[in-house]
């Protein structure tokens, strides 16, 4: 069981700020930006290369919980970023699907 299944079930707690059938949306432990959220399915994908076709409205609903999220943590208007990293290289470190956003000061490109 991976730190966000745990997350899910309540075995660990977290600063929830979000949660509907498919998905939850919390605050990164380690935020990178002064804010910084992740949003799971509920659904235990460990990471986009795995996500499947059956899971293609799925994966728009966590987009979209994205996009309400950040417009009600207040970063809409400034902007954001959403990041999902997979694998080794991409830096993924939980294997659980997730989407970081990350907002509230200026962003750099590209990422290192
Ligand atoms: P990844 O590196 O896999 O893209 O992102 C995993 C993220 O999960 C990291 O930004 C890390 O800080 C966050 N994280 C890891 N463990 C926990 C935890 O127990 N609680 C919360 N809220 N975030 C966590």
């Amino acid at each position: 069981m991976t730190i966000f299944e745990k997350i899910i079930a309540r075995e660990i707690p977290a600063d929830i700020v979000h949660e509907d059938a498919l998905c939850l949306a919390f605050r990164d432990i380690q935020p990178h930006a002064p804010s910084h959220l992740l949003v799971i399915p509920k659904k235990a994908i460990p990471r986009i290369a795995e996500a499947a076709a059956e899971d293609k409205e799925l994966l728009g609903h966590l987009f979209l919980v994205a996009s309400r999220v950040a417009e009600k943590e207040g970063i809409a208007k400034s902007g954001y970023r959403i990041v999902v990293n997979c694998g080794a290289d991409g830096g993924e470190t939980v294997p659980h699907l997730h989407i970081h956003i990350l907002g509230g000061r200026p962003l750099a490109w590209p990422p290192g």
